[in-house]
């Protein structure tokens, strides 16, 4: 277990093609998030002045990251994961009948992972935990303020979980979303990319995921993308648009992920997310080596160890 490429490529072998698409998926997301949280909340300009063009996961930036550290958005993340893990295909099952024990376990999750301390967290987040925690609120009420990306960031544990069912992947990603985040915005983001991710997953091609996401943005005109306003906020507009403005524009993981993050501003978030898409498309085995071996060892086997058992958990026979 001393160095992730080693672990990894041995762990994978014969594992087969949607397993190496997950795991593409999920150390995407790492990899995007901490690449990009060295210059999260710079613009464009002072990232050119400083770096030239940013492309070494290095540490650094406001949060003073060790190298290779990662941020809310992937260690949320794996708090959901936890969640929809600890309950099992019983509280799957369970959620559907109208139980809502699964969504305790995922706002417990997520208490847990505040006081753990978390390096970052969003304000809406924040707020929304400590609600769970004072009034057990598993619903935010509806907010014209909880339009950021904080529920679209964590979501992926959810798509992996739900693979083959999508009613369950709709109400699921909607349950944990609206504990810190009730938008239709966020709602209709969760969605969008989570949807997007799924297809990906299932094998779509490059061409095949931006002809699915120009037809959803036809159905979510908030989000349309063309010309590119060149805004990568936390706004969930701004966010999705420039995802979907840089996995459209790069067929190749690396040159995606090099475009987004110097971009600036949520910089750790829109690459957390065109990490998972590229990833999702190109599978593990085409991430950049020098990228995977600098993120820390128990982040990758945290991740490695979720990106199999959640998607066994999305595996299991339909949930009746
Ligand atoms: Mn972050
Ligand atoms: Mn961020």
């Amino acid at each position: 277990m001393s160095e992730p490429g080693t672990l990894f490529h041995r762990e994978h072998s014969g594992m087969g093609a949607l397993f190496d698409r997950t795991l593409g998926a999920y150390l995407g997301l790492a990899i995007g998030d901490a690449l990009g949280a060295t210059v999260e909340f710079m613009r464009p300009r002072e990232i050119a002045a400083q770096y030239g063009v940013h492309r070494e996961i290095q540490g650094g930036g406001w949060l003073k990251l060790a190298r290779g550290q990662v941020t809310d958005d992937t260690t949320m993340s794996l708090a959901l994961g936890d969640a929809l893990l600890r309950g099992g295909e019983g509280a799957l099952r369970r959620h559907a009948d109208g139980d809502d024990a699964l969504v305790r376990d995922m706002g417990d999750a997520f208490v847990r992972w505040w006081r753990g301390k978390p390096v970052d967290c969003g304000n809406t987040c924040r707020r929304g935990i400590l609600r769970y925690m004072t009034e057990g609120t598993l619903a935010a009420p509806p907010n014209e303020g909880d339009a950021g990306n904080g529920a679209v960031m964590r979501n992926l544990p959810v798509v992996l979980a739900t693979l083959h069912d999508d009613e369950a992947f709709e109400r699921l990603s909607l349950a944990q979303a609206r504990l810190t985040h009730h938008h239709p915005l966020s709602d209709a983001a969760t969605l969008g990319l989570g949807q997007l991710t799924r297809r990906l997953l299932q094998g779509a091609s490059h061409a095949e995921g931006i002809h699915w996401a120009q037809a959803w943005v036809q159905q979510h005109k908030a989000f349309a993308h063309t010309p590119y306003r060149g805004r990568a906020t936390a706004y969930v507009v701004d966010t999705v648009q420039t995802v979907l403005h840089y996995f459209a524009m790069h067929d190749n993981f690396e040159a995606a992920l090099v475009a987004t993050v110097n971009q600036g501003d949520d910089a750790d978030t829109t690459g957390a997310l065109v990490g998972m898409l590229a990833g999702a498309r190109c599978g593990a085995q085409a991430l950049p080596h020098r990228w995977l071996s600098r993120l820390q060892p128990a982040t990758v086997r945290a991740i490695t160890e979720q990106a199999s058992a959640l998607l066994a958990l999305g595996q299991a026979p339909a949930h009746v």
